[in-house]
């Protein structure tokens, strides 16, 4: 089949290398099962898993690009910016993301504290039984280990009453900055696409300002169907994609079995008027035939 008639691309997923539950052979298998068509593994600021996640997907005949998903502090927000078929092994790229990585200690440090203030003991040591990486302990991991532990029913209901803004387990971070992380995508042949931009809560303001230093920057798309967004989000930033000129991305953001909504390829195709960002990326893809 050639990438223009391709229509589920699933480009944005995480394993056990950053905040998913699944190895990347695993989740390779689990694409594959769903229909898939074009698969990309976006492990948070980490491209540890890229060649696990390649050698897999080559394995089951499935075509791939390499991807990431980088933290990014824009405004005083954090924005994520995800990478698609950059090079693993460019040396700003290598660098750029352990910088981002570094901090991520000291921020779970900081969290467990104020979680062990309010009688929450234990924090970072049970979070970080629950990353794969330690360089990539996450939220995410501090709520698999309070839902463990009885503190709440959900990982949603975690976030919503310690993880967030304003909560007792939020501690403020800097991460990468909008320029550097895109430059660092593209000057290693990828593309950057701006990630969920739906979760975000950005004025309308702000918004256009984000979209506008992206592109300036050299960033050239959005992610319209994503599991974080409502079918309002896709026809919002499908209208994005064609006022900004921008090419539209495609993906289920799962993480796990037993937390995500979205499962890896079941979400609706692009609307047809748009350009999908694999289109542009068909040098990149790494197919089994072409190695
Ligand atoms: P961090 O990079 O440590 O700030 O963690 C961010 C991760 O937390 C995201 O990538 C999501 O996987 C997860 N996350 C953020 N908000 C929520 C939420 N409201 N419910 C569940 N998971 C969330
Ligand atoms: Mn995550
Ligand atoms: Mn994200
Ligand atoms: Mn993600």
């Amino acid at each position: 089949m050639t990438p223009a008639a391709w229509t589920n691309a699933d480009l944005h997923c995480h394993s056990c290398v950053s905040d998913g539950t699944l190895e990347p052979e695993a989740l390779a298998a689990r694409a594959q099962a769903n229909g898939v068509e074009l698969w990309a593994l976006t492990d948070h600021d980490e491209i540890g898993g890229q060649q696990r996640a390649r050698q897999a997907a080559q394995a089951l005949g499935l075509p791939y690009l390499t991807g990431v998903e980088i933290s990014v502090t824009f405004a005083g927000v954090t924005v994520h910016i995800v990478g698609l078929g950059v090079d693993p092994d460019n040396v700003a790229l290598v660098q750029g993301l352990a910088n981002t990585r570094d901090g991520r200690i000291a921020r779970a440090q900081e969290m467990a504290a104020e979680l062990a203030q309010v009688g929450i003991p234990g924090a970072f040591e049970g979070a970080l039984n629950y990353a794969g990486n330690p360089e990539l302990i996450a939220r995410t991991h501090f709520a698999r280990y309070m839902v463990e532990t009885g503190y709440c029913a959900s990982t949603h209901e975690v976030f919503r009453k310690y993880l967030v803004e304003g909560k007792p387990g939020f501690v403020e971070h800097r991460w990468a900055k909008l320029g550097d992380a895109v430059t660092w995508i593209t000057q290693s042949g990828g593309i950057a696409v701006i990630a969920h931009p739906g979760r975000y809560k950005l004025t309308v303001n702000e918004e256009f300002a984000l979209f506008t230093e992206f592109k300036a920057h050299g960033g050239r798309g959005v992610e319209v169907v994503t599991g974080s967004h409502t079918s309002a989000d896709f026809a919002k930033y499908a209208d994005m994609a064609i006022e900004l000129d921008l090419l539209a991305s495609r993906g289920s953001d799962f993480h796990s079995p037993e937390e995500s909504r979205t499962d890896l390829g079941t979400l609706p195709a692009l609307p047809v008027r748009l350009t999908p960002v694999w289109e542009a990326l068909t040098d990149r893809v790494q197919r089994p035939d072409h190695r």
